[in-house]
């Protein structure tokens, strides 16, 4: 089966960029998402659609097509209240905040008591990143994930 709109992807990946490698899935366990929908960047997500089962692949993702340039004057202050992924905090910690348009990764500049500066740039805004990525299965979405507009199941969303 070929990946295409409304298929579940199971993938691993590495990420890097011109300094090296940045990430990999093999650290912890495959990515697991439903094509269509958002939430994975969308240059990677093009780069997958016609390919199937075992297939690997590299794609380079100019910064534009993945996190886009790094923008001056991107601080901003936060109640610590209202960074997520961790108890403590410290400078350069990746946190989550919650705003309008949904989850956003930013990186802790400054911490106080109740106060927190935060760089609202993504942590990978300004990279040219490169995916190696190796298709471990593709298969049909269920009706459940297609009516709640993600996938289910080991690495996908858990209920
Ligand atoms: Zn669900």
């Amino acid at each position: 089966m070929q990946i295409a709109k409304n298929t579940v992807v199971q993938f691993h990946y590495t990420l890097s960029d011109a300094t090296g490698v940045l990430e990999s899935s093999h650290d912890h366990q495959p990515v697991l998402y439903l094509h269509g929908q958002p939430g994975l960047v969308e240059g990677l997500v093009d780069a997958m659609e016609g390919h199937s089962a075992e297939d690997t692949f590299t794609v380079h993702l100019p910064m534009d097509k993945a996190y886009g340039a790094r923008e001056q004057d991107a601080l901003q202050k936060v109640q610590v209240k209202h960074l997520h992924g961790a108890k403590k905090w410290k400078p350069g910690m990746v946190a989550i905040i919650q705003t309008e348009e949904g989850q956003r990764q930013v990186t802790v500049v400054k911490v106080g008591l109740s106060q927190a500066t935060v760089d609202s740039n993504h942590p990978l805004a300004g990279k040219d990143l490169t995916f190696e990525v190796e298709i471990l299965s593709v298969r049909q979405a269920s009706e459940d994930e297609l009516a709640h507009g993600h996938a289910h199941g080991d690495g996908g969303h858990q209920h």
